[in-house]
């Protein structure tokens, strides 16, 4: 009699591993703590669920479709793959590394308004704009006044320093 019992308990393995890569490409990403106690919490209830499956299948493969032999005791050997495998699981599911997301960069109220001011400036406007936090009315100094419109550094400030900026030229 040909015995499966090795052959499935091998498929049931491939299939949790299979799994787990699917919930790790699904949590791919920044590698935070509780992504990692996430896992692993995970990779322990993939382990259970096929070993679960592991020992259903060996009894139906034995009593259902006669393909495997019985080993008595033995028949436990087949059924912990999948939780030996757990760190494994585990590795797997933080096997995918940072998400690649469009670098988003938001601009703060203080690059807001030192936009607005210098666009003042380019438009050869005096400057109104005031610092979102000290409120004061944002300076402009020019490096040489004379080149200033063409080569000229410009540098912004403001009271409380946050909207302290230095363009070479604009
Ligand atoms: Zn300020």
């Amino acid at each position: 009699m040909t015995d499966y019992a090795a052959l499935i308990q091998w498929v049931v393995l491939l299939l949790s591993l299979a799994t787990s890569l699917g919930i790790g490409w699904g949590k791919r990403g920044s590698r935070r703590w509780s992504k990692v106690l996430g896992c692993a919490a995970l990779a322990v209830a993939v382990g259970f669920a096929f070993t679960t499956l592991a020992v259903y299948a060996n009894e139906v493969c034995r009593s259902t479709l006669h393909a495997c032999q019985d080993h008595g005791d033995g028949n436990m050997s087949y059924w912990f793959f999948p939780l030996f495998a757990t760190p494994l699981h585990w590795l797997l599911m933080l096997g995918f590394g940072v998400r690649h997301e469009p670098f988003v960069v938001t601009a703060s109220a203080f690059d807001l308004a030192v936009e607005a001011a210098l666009g003042e400036i380019q438009h050869g406007r005096s400057v109104h704009q005031r610092c979102p936090a000290c409120a004061s009315l944002i300076s402009v100094e020019r490096g040489d006044p004379a080149q200033a419109a063409t080569t000229g550094r410009i540098r912004l400030r403001c009271a409380c320093s946050k909207c302290d900026r230095l363009f070479e030229s604009l």
